[in-house]
């Protein structure tokens, strides 16, 4: 379809496109033809350079190499070499981060750890809302650890700090939230739980490789995120985990296995933790989804994260502006801020019927997701969308809106992944 969206043209998102410095970044990416890819939040898209490395890892380094790959392909250091990589997208120092396990395994150490550090402290402090593994795994914890689990709306979390007070043990919250893309002041938030002595952790799923992250300027302790979203490392990467310098020394982690040790091939009895990040480590790394990240990382070197999270604005601004023009009277809500600056880099709407309609639209040619009760997740990570695609993509819901495409009972039917 050809005809103007409202105010804007086809035409005038591709002059936006022909301006955009990071336009040229898309070809770095395997992306199908005919597909508008809206779900980089989720799994990020394929980097061509990727592909072409792990062919060589498996065929050469892994059939040829075998176990000699560890020292002479360089496996061994490739949990610190990708952590270096990381750490430069979120505002760390290179010795403060590590790939390892996942996002849910780092977040249990980093929460056993904390506890540690405030022994007598009784609570741990996070957001109604919070992504369910953040959720179980604290709760968990809390259990475990006899404390209390306190989870308050999100517009509460400052009354919440103060209320609790000297008890606060850690607080513990994601930087993005998964499902509106409300971002939280990392800063304010940060000095508000030292000023009680408490600890913080944040989680970076939905921030890491899209946002200007600063860790280190907002003096926080503990940090963790995901490898597979923006950050591109393929299905099931390896996460990350940062722990501020100040902690590194003394960090006790829960897991203590092989890996974290001080002299890992020296298979002494007792266990000794590295002194520096590597005791975040616990066993053998996934070496080829490690590849994969550390190599997809390579994508953002010479990346200016400023004119990336400015990007991943515009283009949430215009679909919201055309989702506004074209879906009014179809019964769509906006569930993120309206707000660029406190908006991460996704735009989510509400529909009743939302589950069929993603259904629908994904079966067009847009592909984003769709999140219990009612929420349809459109991500907008700048690396390979570009305005002509969100213009695109809002054409694509109009059509499955106004034909009430979406009412099948192929697209009502739940899949096991949504
Ligand atoms: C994606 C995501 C996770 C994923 O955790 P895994 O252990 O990698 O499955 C955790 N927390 C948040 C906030 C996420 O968005």
């Amino acid at each position: 379809m050809q005809q103007p969206i409202g105010l804007l043209s086809h035409n005038n998102c591709q002059a936006m496109d022909a301006n955009d410095p990071l336009a040229h970044y898309r070809d770095e990416f395997a992306l199908p033809e005919g597909v508008i890819y809206l779900d980089g939040n989720s799994l990020g898209a394929l980097p061509r350079r990727v592909s072409q490395r792990l062919r060589t890892a498996i065929d050469h380094e892994w059939g040829n190499g075998l176990i000699r790959s560890w020292n002479e392909a360089d496996w061994y250091l490739a949990p610190q070499r990708a952590g270096a990589m990381i750490s430069q997208l979120i505002g760390a120092d290179k010795d403060e981060v590590i790939v390892c396990d996942s996002t849910s395994v780092n977040l249990y150490k980093v929460l056993m750890g904390a506890l540690k550090m405030r022994p007598g402290r009784r609570i741990i402090l996070s957001e109604r809302g919070n992504f369910p593994t953040d959720v179980y795994v604290s709760s968990s914890v809390a259990e475990e650890r006899g404390v209390e689990l306190r989870a308050v709306d999100p517009d509460r979390i400052a009354a919440a700090i103060a209320e609790a007070g000297r008890d606060l043990a850690v607080l513990h919250l994601t930087h993005v939230n998964y499902k509106t893309g409300a971002v939280y002041d990392m800063a304010g938030i940060t000095a508000a739980v030292h000023a009680q002595g408490g600890l913080v952790i944040w989680d970076l799923c939905h921030s890491a490789g899209t946002l200007e992250v600063d860790l280190n300027g907002c003096n926080v302790d503990l940090a963790v995120g995901c490898g597979y979203k923006y950050l591109n490392g393929g299905p099931g990467a390896p996460a990350f985990v940062f722990v501020a310098k100040r902690h590194i020394a003394d960090f006790w982690q829960p897991i203590a296995g092989w890996h974290g040790h001080a002299k890992p091939f020296s298979f002494g009895h007792d266990y000794a933790p590295d002194p520096g990040i590597a005791r975040m480590l616990v066993g053998t790394a996934p070496q080829l989804g490690l590849i994969a990240l550390e190599t997809a990382l390579g994508v953002f070197a010479c990346l200016d994260m400023r004119t990336l999270r400015r990007k991943g604005q515009e283009l949430g601004d215009l679909f919201i502006r055309l989702v506004d023009q074209e879906l009014s009277g179809h019964g769509f809500g906006l569930a993120s801020p309206r707000d660029a600056a406190v908006r991460g880099s996704q735009v989510s709407l509400t529909h009743p019927q939302g589950y069929a309609i993603m259904q629908a639209v994904i079966a067009r040619g847009a592909i984003g997701d769709f999140r219990a009760p009612d929420i349809l997740r459109f991500g907008f990570a700048g690396l390979y969308v570009g305005f002509a695609d969100v213009w695109d993509a809002v054409a694509i819901l109009r059509d499955v809106m106004d034909k009430g495409l979406w009412d099948t009972v192929e697209y009502r039917t739940v899949k096991a992944v949504t």
